[in-house]
C-alpha cells in the first residue's frame, strides 16, 4: 500500500493552475554546510484547462541522459496553447544522483527506482519516492519514466511495458506503447526476483495508472539516434492520450514487438576479470552459443572462463566496462513476440 502520511516536501508550482510554470520541489535537507537549506528538484507544469495529465520523468537514474535532454527540450518547446490538459515534467527526479551523474544518490546511496512507494520520514531518496507516489502519480493518467542503460549498460534503443494480470489494462498500456512509434519495444514480465515492484512504473500500476518506460542507449552518454526516437515518442504519446492534437503526430516506423522473460534471458559473469564479448548488440544468438570469455590478466596462463547463452534470442543489452566481477549482468536477450502485436 502507498504510504498515507504527508510528504515533508513542497512544490513552488501550483499543479492546478493554467499556464506554464517552472520552479522547484523543495526537499529540506539540514546539513553541516546548509542548516536550513533545501535540495531543489526542478519541475515544469504546463496546463490548459481540463483534460488528461501526463507525468514525464527522467533522471530516476542520474547517469541516464537521453530522457533528461528530451524533457529539457520539451520544457522549452511545449506551450499551454498547444495542449489540452496537463503535462508535468520531472527531468531530474533523483536530483542528487542526476547532478552527480550517478545511478544512485551520493547522499544515501539509494537507487530511486528500487525505493517505491517510499517513506516520508526515510532517507533523501526514500522521501523523493514517497513524494512522487503520493503527490504526482495520483495527478496522472499516464506515467512515462525515461531510462537508458546508465554507466554500466548499453541497450538497443527500445520502449517497454510490463505484463499485467488485468488484460484490459495491459491492452491499454500496449496501445500507448505502440503509439510511441519506436522501432523496437519489449514487454517484460517485471522486475528481477519476486516481491513488490519497487520501481516508479510499478507504483503507478499499483495505483491503476498506465506506465511506460524506455531504455534509450546508455553507456553514460547521450546517443543521438536514441534521442531522436524518444523525442518523437514522447510527442506521439501526448497525441495518443489527447493532450496534443492529432496534427502533432510524427510518423515513426513499424514497431518490432519483443518479449523479455525470466532468468534464461540473462547472462551473468561467472568469474571476475576482463570480459571479452563474443557477440554484439542486435545479434541473433542460439541456446548454448558462447556469449563471453572472462580473462584473468593477473594469471595470464590460466584459461578464460566461458559463459553461454541459455536460450535463443536477440542481444538487447550488453555490459560496457571491461572489468567484471562474478554476478554482473553481461547481456540480456529479447525474443520476437509477433503474437503480442495482435494485442
Ligand atoms: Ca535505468
Amino acid at each position: 500500500m502507498t504510504e498515507k502520511r504527508r510528504s515533508r516536501m513542497s512544490a513552488e508550482v501550483d499543479f492546478e493552475r493554467d499556464g506554464k510554470q517552472t520552479g522547484f520541489i523543495r526537499l529540506f535537507h539540514s546539513v553541516h554546510a546548509s542548516a536550513y537549506g533545501f535540495i531543489p528538484i526542478p519541475v515544469v507544469v504546463i496546463r490548459n484547462g481540463a483534460g488528461p495529465t501526463a507525468l514525464l520523468v527522467s533522471g530516476t537514474h542520474g547517469d541516464e541522459y537521453e530522457g533528461q535532454v528530451t524533457l529539457c527540450n520539451l520544457a522549452k518547446s511545449l506551450e499551454p496553447s498547444q495542449i489540452k490538459g496537463r503535462v508535468i515534467l520531472l527531468p531530474m527526479s533523483n536530483f542528487p544522483a542526476a547532478l552527480a551523474g550517478r545511478r544512485t544518490s551520493p547522499i544515501d546511496e539509494v537507487n530511486l527506482n528500487r525505493a517505491f512507494p517510499g517513506n516520508p520520514d526515510g532517507s533523501i531518496t526514500q522521501q523523493i519516492a514517497h513524494y512522487i507516489s503520493t503527490e504526482l502519480i495520483p495527478l496522472a493518467d499516464i506515467v512515462f519514466d525515461l531510462h537508458s542503460g546508465g554507466s554500466s549498460l548499453r541497450y538497443v534503443p527500445s520502449v517497454l511495458m510490463k505484463t499485467n494480470a488485468d488484460k484490459a489494462f495491459e491492452k491499454r498500456t500496449f496501445a500507448a506503447m505502440q503509439a510511441l512509434a519506436a522501432p523496437l519495444a519489449y514487454v517484460s514480465e517485471g522486475g528481477q526476483g519476486t516481491g513488490q515492484d519497487q520501481t516508479l512504473g510499478g507504483e503507478a500500476v499499483r495505483q491503476g495508472i498506465i506506465a511506460l518506460g524506455c531504455e534509450m542507449g546508455g553507456a553514460g552518454t547521450v546517443n543521438p539516434t536514441a534521442l531522436h526516437i524518444i523525442e518523437r515518442g514522447v510527442r506521439n504519446l501526448l497525441v495518443h492520450v489527447g493532450i496534443l492534437p492529432e496534427s502533432a503526430r510524427i510518423a515513426g516506423e513499424p514497431t518490432r514487438i519483443t518479449f523479455v522473460g525470466g532468468a534464461d534471458y540473462f547472462v551473468y559473469a561467472n568469474e571476475g576479470g576482463v570480459w571479452e564479448p563474443c557477440v554484439e548488440l542486435g545479434d541473433m544468438v542460439r541456446a548454448g552459443q558462447l556469449a563471453a570469455r572472462i580473462h584473468t590478466p593477473e594469471t595470464p596462463w590460466a584459461p578464460p572462463a566461458e559463459v553461454h547463452f541459455a536460450r535463443d534470442g536477440m542481444v538487447l543489452v550488453k555490459r560496457i566496462p571491461g572489468r567484471t566481477v562474478r554476478g554482473d549482468c553481461l547481456f540480456h536477450l529479447c525474443t520476437d513476440a509477433p503474437e503480442l502485436m495482435a494485442g
